[in-house]
Parts: C-alpha cells; structure tokens; sequence
C-alpha cells in the first residue's frame, strides 16, 4: 500500500511537481554520493545538467535537483525539442573530491537507467568529466569534438541571447536593429564575451563588468566596449541589462534602481523570486524575456549532438529562439500576464498536447 505523500518530504515535492524518478546513487568503494532526477519524459529522454557542489546535506541536494530537473522540463518544452527534464547532482567538493572513478562509477548509474536520464555539463563538472562517464554509458551529451560531440556550447548559448534581445527590441520598439542601442553586459566570461562580439558587430553601444578586473578591462579594450563596475550596471540608463554572470539579480533592490527598458541575457535564475519579481518588472514597465527561453542555444546544441544532426540544424534551431521569444512577449502583452507566466503555460500546453501521442 503506498505512504501517504505527506509523510515523506521527497515524495511530497516530486508530488507537487510532477516528478517521476528519484533515484539515490550510493557507494562506499568509490565514495561516491550522487541523486538522479528524472521529471517529466513526455517528450523525450530527460537531459540534465551533472553538477559537483559540497551540499551542506542530503536536503538541499534533493531540493536542487527536483527544482533544477523541473526547469529543464519547461526549458525543453518552450524551445521546441524532444527531450525531458532531468539534473543530477554528485556530493562532494569538485576541487578535492572528483576522480575518474567517482565519475565512472556514476557513469554506471546513468547507464541503469538505459537512456531515461542523459547527462551533460553543470557547475563543478568539465568536457573531461563528461568524457570519463561515457567510458561507462552512452547517455552523455556535451562531449568534446574530438570525440564527437558538440563541443563548447556557449557560443550557441550567446547566439540565443542574441536573438532574444532582438525579439525583445522587435516588441518594445518595432525594429530589432542593434544599431546604436545601449546594452550593458554583466560577466565578460564565455557566453558574455561572445555577445558582446556580435553586438558590438552590429555596432550596439556596449557596457561591461565583471568581477574579475583584468578581464573586464580585456574584453572592453578587446570589443571597444566601457568597462563599468558591477553597481553601476543596475542604473545604466540603457535599452537592455544582460546578466550574463550570476542568476538572482533581478530583485526587488535592483529592480527598484534599474533604468533599463530590457531584460534580457544568458544567467539562469535571473528572477530572484520569480512571481514577485517577475511583477515588479511588468509594473515598472521593464520588458523581460525568460532566462530559460533565450539561453536555451547550449541545450540545443546538446540536443543537435543527440540527434545527430550537423552544425546547420543547430544554427536553425537557436535561430528559432528569436520566433519562440516574440511569441511569448505577445503572449504576455495580450494576456496582461508576466513574460515567465506565457512561457510557463506555453511549455505546459505543449507537454500536455504530445502527452496525447504518447503510447
Ligand atoms: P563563465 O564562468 O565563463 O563566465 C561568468 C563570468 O561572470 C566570469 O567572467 C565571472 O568572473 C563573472 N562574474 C561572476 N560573478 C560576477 C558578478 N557578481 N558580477 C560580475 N561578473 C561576475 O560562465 P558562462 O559560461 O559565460 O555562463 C554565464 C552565465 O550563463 C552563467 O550564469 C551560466 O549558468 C549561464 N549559462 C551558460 C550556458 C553556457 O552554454 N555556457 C548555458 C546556459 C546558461
């Protein structure tokens, strides 16, 4: 006879969520400590980041990846793609603690699951670590080129935002040209130096910050751009803000001192609170288009690796962010609801339609 679902904190929040797998990787020969989430296959296969963090304890672990494996679940949904929503989370310090084989034998795990669960790149793991658990399984997608993935993904992920400060451009102002727009770039790393590339192509006026000085004043110098500090990145009278560093920062402090018209850029999690920001934006008339929707081109080019298509199709594909953005800001203005609401119901209406098919 099943539990109640109140008697278990899991069981509760896969209920709340929809969850459909939890699975508890344990063993003592490699130390190896690792919880799978598998949220929703309706789709396709569930694909997840593997991320390598030093949990306090098992809780805030779980916790992470019920809620991470829910999104890539709406992330998959509202970008058009076949595949599910999952994350996995190993335990430990990846400076310290990760091996070959810690991360073989978890290989061995995603191998049980004969394909319900693909792993790919999360904080705390690398193109090597991706490389040691396809020694163990197939069900791995973010491999280098040299072993025939798809190689560094951020360059696609930049395209996307790109595309979707051009939707969103296209919405507030009825053209989508970058020229002589003001946009400020928080984060020079990868997908941030990749941006600021294309923008400053197309001749947009560009601001940077980042944490780390040197490379804040390289990539201005670099791409022409002005170098600012990261506080004055939120009161920059500019047409967009891309947070291309740390999600969170989008709330009600910073909003309350944003001049920008735009939101729009490649960190996960932006919306500190996602409902109280995400109304915050809409009453302060600042146009936000959804994390998860415009930094999407890395999962695309995972799903391309995949899908074994080439280069081309991914290049469509991240193009394509440009269409589902406009149509979600659409949404969102025709209905007076929050752009991260029109995504969410267009990513659920979509699950439940291919729900149908399904044997
Ligand atoms: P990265 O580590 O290469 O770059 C992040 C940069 O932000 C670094 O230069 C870092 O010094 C800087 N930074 C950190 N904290 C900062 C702060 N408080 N203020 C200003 N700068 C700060 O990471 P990335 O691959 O460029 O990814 C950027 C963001 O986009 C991350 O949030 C990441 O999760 C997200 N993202 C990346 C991809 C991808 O394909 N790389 C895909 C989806 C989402």
């Amino acid at each position: 006879m099943a539990v109640s679902a109140n008697d278990h904190s899991s069981f509760k929040l896969m209920g709340q969520f929809g969850h459909q797998q939890l699975v508890f990787c344990n063993d003592s020969a490699t130390g190896l400590q690792a919880i799978i989430a598998v949220h929703d296959t309706t789709l396709g296969p569930a694909i997840g980041g593997v991320r390598m963090l030093p949990y306090t304890n098992v809780d805030e672990a779980i916790d992470d990846v019920l809620r991470l494996s829910r999104g890539m679940t709406y992330k998959t949904a509202v970008t058009g793609i076949n595949l599910g929503g999952g994350n996995a989370a190993i335990i430990g310090d990846h400076r310290t603690q990760k091996s070959e084989v810690l991360l073989r034998r978890f290989g061995q795990f995603v191998d049980r699951l004969n394909g319900t669960f693909i792993a790919s790149l999360d904080i705390g793991t690398s193109p090597r670590d991706m490389e040691y658990i396809h020694m163990e399984t197939s069900h791995v997608a973010g491999l280098p080129k040299s072993l025939g993935g798809s190689g560094d993904s951020s360059p696609f992920t930049a395209k996307g935002v790109y595309y979707g400060i051009k939707a969103a451009l296209k919405e507030l102002y009825g053209n989508d040209s970058l020229a002589g727009r003001t946009i400020s770039v928080q984060g020079a790393g990868n997908v941030g130096e990749h941006l600021i590339a294309m923008l400053r192509e197309e001749n947009a006026k560009v601001y940077v910050s980042d944490i780390v000085e040197d490379r804040m004043i390289e990539v201005a110098n670099k791409y022409k751009a002005v170098a600012v500090s990261n506080n004055d990145m939120y009161t920059l009278d500019v047409d967009v803000y891309a947070p291309c560093a740390l999600g969170g920062t989008v709330n009600k402090d910073t909003i309350s001192k944003m001049r920008c018209r735009i939101i729009a850029g490649s960190a996960n999690n932006q919306l500190r609170n996602e409902e109280e920001d995400g109304h915050m934006l809409m009453e302060k008339g600042i146009l936000y288009a959804p994390d998860y929707l415009i930094n999407a081109g890395g999962l695309i080019s995972c799903y391309s690796e995949i899908a074994g298509y080439g280069i081309s199709r991914t290049a469509e594909l991240t193009e394509n962010i440009y269409d589902v953005t406009r149509s979600v800001l659409r949404k969102a203005i025709d209905e007076r609801i929050a752009p991260y609401q029109a995504a969410n119901r267009i990513a659920e209406s979509r699950i439940a339609a291919m729900g149908k098919i399904k044997k």
